[in-house]
């Protein structure tokens, strides 16, 4: 009997390992199949390690990578094809953000149920609101500098712009030498993996802060002497701007009168602020995470001041950027940037995806407004209008973010078109360029006119 007994506990034994094993597999199935498919050792899908299913498009349904005859093939035009490499990606998968790296299991075709059955040998269509004109704008405007631009449009939340510089031509990778300074950090997107010290543009993020928690920031005067002493340590403005309001403050970037309201503010709405805004939160742009910006927190009452004009250990990302300015743009309501339109089967069948179209209050339209108001009054009475394309009524705030050491400032330049007939926002960066003004408002302005051609151009089409 004992036999019997020995034998039967031997049996179920074997069935509760078998059990447990297929329930293991299937949970492994279900979690890790999609990365199983995308192993590059994996014939249908690679070739020598690259990626031969899939097509990614524009917002104008022109290929920007597309699949021919088993073999990758990208955009015709060179400067689209160096544009858009950053969100494209390349041959090898360098760029861990890349939709070829993030939608690699979409772009195959790949799923739960059906494995990789798919209705072409193509593998899916990822359709993305990435304008390949204004890109290329952007990239050519660059110059070979390093940095990025980013535009969106505020009122629907679709990017047409993430340009990423240093670059290269994905159809024909360079050989980067270990250390070669022209190709530094090549394979990281900028505009969303990094950050930069923001210097003046960051006063617009003060500015917002002060309008809703400083009851009478529009009677107070300022008065800068170029200098003042905070527990003993300068402060120190690029001008000497005398008697200012909070609006003549903005518009002469006055550190002086941005430091005084830092420290009127405080530590803890200065880091509310920074959060609620966006600037030190991770974003998710369709799926691909953006770069947490850094703010000080708490410290010495100059370094309060310094940090509310954008110095001291602050460092912001250029897409976050670009977020706040949509959000200033759009009365205080954030449309949340997204690049992917939608995904298609080779033969046109719309699949399930999780389009972003949140739109979410973050300030009151009177503060959204007022700040609005004061970036358009900086353009017409300091930046010039004739500067930008006519009929924009662009908003703007440069920045010149000074770094330690003897090395160049960052230049920025952001703001938006407040007509809303074009309804974009954007942030230009040079990563060590010198003066926002003269590096990298030029960049915004062409940039600026090419998203007008294409508004006005697809208008002009339209009524004929
Ligand atoms: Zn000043």
């Amino acid at each position: 009997m004992k036999k019997v007994q020995r034998r039967a506990l031997s049996v179920m034994l074997i069935i509760i390992c078998l059990m447990g094993g297929v329930g293991f597999f299937t949970f492994r199935f279900f979690t890790e199949g999609h990365k199983w498919v995308n192993f590059t050792a994996n014939r249908h899908v690679y070739n020598n390690g690259v990626i031969i299913d899939g097509a990614i498009y524009d917002r104008d349904g022109n290929a920007l990578l597309d699949t021919v005859d088993g073999k990758r093939k990208y955009s015709d035009n060179e400067s689209v094809r160096c544009a858009t490499m950053h969100i494209v990606g390349d041959k090898k998968s360098n760029v861990a953000t890349s939709l070829q790296k993030v939608y690699a299991d979409r772009l195959v075709g790949f799923n739960i149920i059906t494995g990789m059955f798919s209705t072409t040998v193509a593998g899916n269509k990822i359709h993305t609101t990435l304008d390949s004109d204004v890109c290329a704008a952007a990239y050519e405007q660059m110059k070979g500098k390093k940095g990025a631009v980013c535009v969106f449009n505020y009122k629907t939340g679709e990017v047409i712009c993430l340009v990423s510089t240093p670059t290269y031509d994905p159809e024909n990778p360079p050989v980067i030498a270990d250390g070669d300074d022209n190709y530094d950090g090549v394979f990281i997107n900028r505009a969303i993996s990094s950050r930069f010290t923001p210097g003046s543009v960051y006063k617009t993020v003060t500015a917002a802060a002060a309008i809703d928690k400083i009851a009478d920031i529009d009677e107070q005067q300022f008065n800068c002497e170029h200098t003042m002493k905070v527990n003993g340590q300068k402060v120190v403005c690029s001008g000497t701007h005398g008697k200012e309001n909070f609006q003549t403050a903005l518009r002469n970037s006055c550190n002086i009168a941005f430091g005084e309201i830092s420290m009127q503010l405080g530590w803890e709405t200065t880091e509310e602020y920074a959060r609620k805004l966006g600037i030190t939160t991770s974003h998710s742009l369709s799926g691909i995470p953006t770069v947490k910006g850094k703010i000080a927190s708490s410290g010495e009452l100059n370094e309060l001041a310094w940090t509310g004009i954008g110095q001291n250990t602050d460092e912001v990302n250029p897409f976050a950027m670009m977020r706040y300015m949509g959000i200033l743009a759009n009365g205080g309501i954030c449309a949340e940037p997204y690049i992917v339109e939608k995904i298609t089967t080779g033969s046109g069948i719309p699949l399930n995806i999780d389009k972003q179209t949140e739109t979410t209050r973050i300030l009151s339209k009177s503060t959204a407004d007022k700040v609005s108001d004061m970036m358009r009054y900086t353009v017409t009475n300091n930046y010039g209008d004739k500067n930008f394309p006519s009929g924009m009524e662009v908003c703007a705030k440069t920045g010149t973010a000074e770094l330690d050491g003897d090395k160049k400032s960052h230049a920025w330049f952001v703001g938006f078109a407040r007509n809303e007939k074009y309804p974009y926002a954007f942030a230009v960066v040079v990563q060590n360029g010198g003066g926002g003004y003269a590096v990298a408002r030029p960049i915004a302005s062409k940039v600026l006119a090419a998203v007008k051609n294409k508004v006005d151009s697809a208008e002009a089409s339209d009524k004929n």
